[in-house]
């Protein structure tokens, strides 16, 4: 199993499809299979935010995986759906329109779905995936390597779960409540993707991890960082593996990956072949995001709010940032955000709150950071 890593320094297309074909061919990828393709092409559209905050997979990296597409006679196709607002605002304030009607790429209606299965899921079984996916041979995941509340990272192991439709997204973390739960979903999901017949037989992980995400990720609250790479994989967690730890993260924190090797997703660290350019300096410590903190002791979930505000820690909308746009309250998967009560940030339901971040991911004006848990504040004094 191959992970090969390219050293890029910018956002320069031509540069990017020399690095990414290069890659491409010591992953033995056979270029014919992209004639008359149809290729799913699945950036990170999380939300409409500038490509220099980190947040979305930059527009040249898409425009340069199109062009490579497209010169050997693939059909490109976007799939992709942000969480809150529609895909067509996204691109428009991302730049990504442009590069779809100069590059003549179809966008696909996420939508329409249908039900991929997991016989071997350790919980989830059915997911509902965009049926575009269903006519497409090839799927490329094109993944931003960001920090994540929850997850600690998010790359590509977590991309896949872009596709589920809008909203619906949220209501997965209303099934699967705690960090340890979500990752298992999240990993349900990759291997339904690599296991069901109906989806593309080849999938390849193409992370842009030329800027980086660190600090209080994946939403605009985090900090862009330069890491200068290109991760690539037949292997979802074999690419989020290497660049987690060519970015200095503790792996031990990162659920998908841990749970990843532990179930047998993924060959062990030992026996993957990270194959990186020269010029690529290991030793770089990244900012990771806050410690969150465990839904659960000992297994059992948390549910009484004393402890919960005690040990887990909580979003707090700050009212010199925050505009009252509401589209928290619209991702809240548990209905805990209402409308203001003091006429400067949304109301929180702290004891309803599941702690799943989702509202701090979407937040436009990074107006929520996360408060250290009480009992932790205390025993630091
Ligand atoms: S906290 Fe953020 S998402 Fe929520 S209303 Fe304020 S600005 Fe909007
Ligand atoms: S308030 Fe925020 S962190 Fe709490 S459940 Fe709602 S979206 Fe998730």
């Amino acid at each position: 199993m191959k992970v090969i890593v390219k050293e890029c320094s910018h956002y320069d297309v031509e540069v990017i499809k020399t690095k990414v074909v290069a890659a491409l061919n010591q992953l033995q990828f056979d270029f014919s299979k992209l004639y008359n393709a149809k290729v799913a092409i699945k950036p990170n559209l999380l939300t409409s935010a500038s490509p220099e905050s980190a947040v979305i997979t930059h527009p040249a990296f898409f425009k340069a995986i199109v062009q490579i597409v497209k010169q050997h006679g693939g059909i490109p196709v976007l799939v992709e759906s942000p969480a809150v607002y529609s895909l067509q605002r996204v691109m428009k304030k991302t730049g990504y329109d442009a590069i779809v009607t100069e590059e003549d790429v179809f966008v696909a209606d996420t939508s329409d779905c249908i039900i991929i299965h997991n016989d071997n899921a350790y919980h989830f079984k059915r997911f509902e995936v965009p049926k575009i996916l269903t006519e497409c041979d090839i799927l490329f995941n094109l993944p931003k390597f960001k920090t994540h509340a929850l997850t600690h990272i998010t790359c590509a192991v977590k991309n896949l779960f872009g596709t589920i439709h809008g909203i619906k997204k949220s209501q997965w973390h209303f099934r699967a409540k705690t960090r340890d739960e979500f990752a298992q979903m999240l990993l349900d999901l990759y291997q339904a993707y690599c296991t069901d017949s109906a989806l593309p037989k080849t999938i390849v992980h193409i992370a842009d991890a030329i800027t980086m995400m660190e600090g209080d990720g994946p939403g605009p609250g985090g900090m862009p960082a330069f890491l200068g790479v290109i991760g690539m994989s037949y292997n979802a967690i074999a690419v989020d593996y290497a660049l987690s730890q060519l970015a200095g993260f503790t792996l031990d924190n990162i659920p998908t990956i841990k749970m990843g090797f532990k179930r047998g997703l993924c060959k062990k660290p030992e026996e993957i072949d990270i194959i990186k350019d020269s010029g690529i300096s290991v030793g770089r410590i990244s900012i990771p995001p806050k410690e969150a903190g465990s839904t659960k002791i000992l297994g059992i979930p948390l549910v009484n709010a004393v402890l919960k505000n005690l040990l887990v820690a909580k979003p707090l909308p700050d009212p010199e940032k925050c505009t009252l746009c509401y589209q928290c309250k619209q991702i809240c998967p548990v209905k805990a955000i209402s409308t203001s009560k003091d006429g400067k940030v949304p109301s929180y339901d702290y004891s309803a709150c599941i702690r799943c971040y989702c509202c701090m991911e979407i937040c436009p004006e990074s107006a929520i950071s996360l408060t250290k848990p009480l009992l932790q504040r205390i025993l630091m004094h």
